[in-house]
């Protein structure tokens, strides 16, 4: 059988997990990496395979069967994936969760009329996380989700920042609060919001002579991403930034509290500890990617989201050796 032909838009710390990712894949094959950028500036793994410039994108519509999108989710992925979806089955990790209804929207209109299968935002949260809540709440329907992130950097918050005018680079830390989780693993339910159980922290290298209170000010303002934290920004040099903050690790976990029967506890926890944060995302979207091949293949155009993939389809196996092997 042949394989999956996939092509990655947009070359960062994800596309580069993407591609170490579609290398442990046995059904697919990396046919080229597009980045805006000039393909020469752009040093990817295996130097075997093509880098080209996005607009020769068109030109691959017979020779790629699932376009990976990498590009950041404040402003690369709601211009991008639109304009692929025209053209290419594709997958993304959008995170911007209170964006998403609109973000699907934008991407479903175009995918029903290209006749093309787009699956959007998957990877670990969104992604795996939105499926054990939505899991656990099905099964226990009397009771509290916690969703707790961190300690980590997240990435989504990291490129946020870094579009702040003046910021020349800069991580964001994600941190849980202690308390809080050992209130939920003992069952008492706190009656905590979601911005109270986490705090933000910024790492932050600005322009030589730019306004750090002004940066200050417009990060801690900023909608979705911080308006709603206590968030911390903290300006540090570059060679601070280079020492202490170059590794991405990040993880959490989802925790549903709940009872049932006659009073009876059942706690449900799924979590993740991620040395890599980029590389976990990417294996999220090489799976989803089968996903969108075969959901395409089988005439379901459109935008899917992880709740619309059954999970045999994220599998290398068939539905019979799953049924024989894992069942
Ligand atoms: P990066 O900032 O590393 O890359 C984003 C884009 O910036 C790339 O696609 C690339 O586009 C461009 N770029 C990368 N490096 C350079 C450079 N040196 N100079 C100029 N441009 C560059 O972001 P990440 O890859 O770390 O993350 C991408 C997105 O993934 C995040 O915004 C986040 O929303 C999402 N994400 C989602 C998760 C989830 O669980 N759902 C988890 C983690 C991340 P080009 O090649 O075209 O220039």
């Amino acid at each position: 059988e042949s394989k999956i032909r996939v092509g990655i838009v947009g070359y960062g710390n994800l596309g580069r997990g993407t591609e170490a990712s579609i290398a442990q894949q046995p059904d697919m094959e990396l046919v080229a990496v597009f980045s805006r950028r000039n393909p020469d500036s752009v040093n990817i793994i295996n130097p075997d395979v093509s880098v080209l410039h996005i607009d020769e994108a068109k030109n691959y519509t017979d020779k790629i069967d699932v376009m990976i999108l990498c590009g950041g989710s404040a402003t690369d992925l709601p211009e991008q994936v639109p304009t692929f979806a025209e053209m290419f089955n594709t997958v993304d990790s959008y995170d911007t969760h209170a964006k998403i209804p609109e973000f699907f929207a934008s991407v479903d209109k175009v995918a029903q009329a290209s006749g093309k299968t787009s699956v959007i935002s998957v990877g670990w949260d969104p992604g795996m996380f939105s499926v054990n809540r939505v899991m656990s709440e099905a099964l226990l329907p009397e009771g509290e989700t916690y969703t707790f992130w961190g300690k980590g950097l997240s990435q989504g918050h990291s490129d946020a920042v870094r579009r702040v005018e003046g910021v020349k680079k800069g991580v964001q830390y994600t941190i849980p609060s202690e308390k809080v989780i050992e209130q939920v693993r003992n069952g008492e339910n706190p009656d905590v919001s979601k911005s109270d159980r986490h705090v933000r922290t910024c790492y932050i290298v600005a322009e030589e002579g730019a306004d750090t209170a002004k940066i200050e000010q417009e990060i801690k303002t900023m909608p979705n991403y911080f308006a709603d934290y206590e968030t911390t920004v903290h300006f540090i040099t570059e060679e601070e930034l280079k020492r202490d903050h170059s590794s991405m690790p990040h993880g959490g976990f989802v925790i549903r509290s709940g009872k049932t029967g006659e009073g009876n506890n059942q706690i449900a926890e799924y979590s993740l500890t991620l040395d890599s944060n980029p590389e976990f995302t990417a294996s999220v979207l090489t799976a989803y990617t089968r996903a969108a091949y075969r959901l395409n293949k089988e005439g379901q155009k459109g935008a899917k989201t992880i709740y619309d993939v059954a999970p045999g389809y994220i599998s290398p196996k068939s539905a019979e050796e799953l049924r024989r092997d894992y069942l």
